[in-house]
């Protein structure tokens, strides 16, 4: 008889930013995240994404493990627990994406002495509002072997992006195209005073966490196609990706804090169940179909991502409540 390879085991990933408190529109996004791994009987790991060091706040990534655990979510891996893919703070893991940049400055990448401001936003996830202007290609014709001759000028490493069609399935948002070059343009992956950009870490920690899939805001999707051209410039094999639509506020735009007081923080404070939350989340996403308090767990059973709702749901002012 023939062996059967074993199943891949599934592993997602819950991967806040700790530049502020996390709201209800990130729990529903981590709820999401969590359901469609642990639904499936996979692992779930828990990474600090720090490096954005100017924005990132005291205190706020012990936070945001305070109110995922008080979500009811939990985790396999984490900076907390443990585990075989430590350490789960990106700011301990610098080195290893020094090492994918000198892969990448064999023939990918090329120093850009541009002053531009995506250049300086480069360490932290592009949000819709963040997306910025196409590259124009001013610093294209370099490649990474002319640093030396820039001297004393400073310089971020940018991603020679492909010109060509590339596609991808995402389990939620469905088949997505883009020419990456013409639509996104090249982008940062190194920032001027050396550190990280955020596209060069996640896929670094995904890669090196054995992610299978990543579940996020559809904010995000352009990105992917970033991350598809790093996966593929290092030789990796790329997880699979789901996007998922977020809480906007009345205005249209993505929940922040000129949204009102949404932050998970304030709600515990207040004493709100996080079943209350769960309840109002799950409803929200079209998992159930009242407002009714449940428990995280307790959405397990019956889980299917298929049943999540395409649509961004409109958050009215003190609605949660
Ligand atoms: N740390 C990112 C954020 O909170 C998440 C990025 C990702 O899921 O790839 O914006
Ligand atoms: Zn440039």
């Amino acid at each position: 008889m023939l062996e059967q390879p074993p199943a891949k085991k599934l592993i997602g990933r819950l991967a806040p930013s700790p530049t502020g408190a996390q709201h209800v529109g990130n729990a529903r996004t981590y709820l999401l995240a969590w359901l469609s791994i642990r639904s499936r009987g996979g692992r779930v790991i828990l990474r600090i994404e720090d490096i954005d060091s100017p924005r990132v706040k005291a205190g706020a990534a012990q936070q945001a493990i305070d109110d995922l655990r008080w979500l009811g979510l939990d985790w396999d891996e984490g900076p907390d627990v443990g585990g075989p893919h430590a350490p789960y703070v990106q700011t301990d893991r610098i080195d290893s994406y020094r090492e994918a940049l000198s892969h990448l400055q064999h023939a990918r990448v090329y120093p850009c002495t541009c002053t531009r401001s995506d250049i300086e936003a480069a360490a932290s996830a592009p949000h819709v509002e963040h997306e910025g202007s196409i590259y124009p290609g001013t610093c294209a014709g370099r490649s990474a072997i002319d640093a030396v001759k820039l001297g004393d000028q400073p310089f971020a490493w940018r991603f020679r992006t492909t010109d060509r069609d590339r596609d991808f399935e995402d389990r939620v948002a469905g088949p997505q195209r883009a020419n990456v070059r013409r639509d996104l343009g090249d982008f940062v992956v190194g920032k001027m005073d050396g550190s990280p950009a955020y596209q060069l870490a996640v896929v670094c920690d995904d890669h090196a966490m054995r992610v299978t899939e990543v579940l996020r805001g559809d904010d995000l999707l352009p990105s992917t196609f970033r991350q598809l051209e790093i996966y593929d410039a290092l030789g990796w094999s790329p997880p699979t990706f789901a996007h998922v639509p977020l809480v906007i506020g009345t205005d249209g735009r993505r929940l922040a804090k000129r949204h009102g007081d949404t932050r998970l923080a304030t709600l515990r404070q207040q004493g709100v169940a996080a079943e209350k939350l769960v309840g109002w989340l799950a409803w929200s996403c079209g998992l159930r179909p009242t407002r009714e308090p449940i428990a995280a767990k307790e959405l397990l059973a019956d889980f299917d991502l298929c049943r999540v709702t395409r649509e961004p749901f409109v958050l009215s002012p003190n609605s949660i409540g």
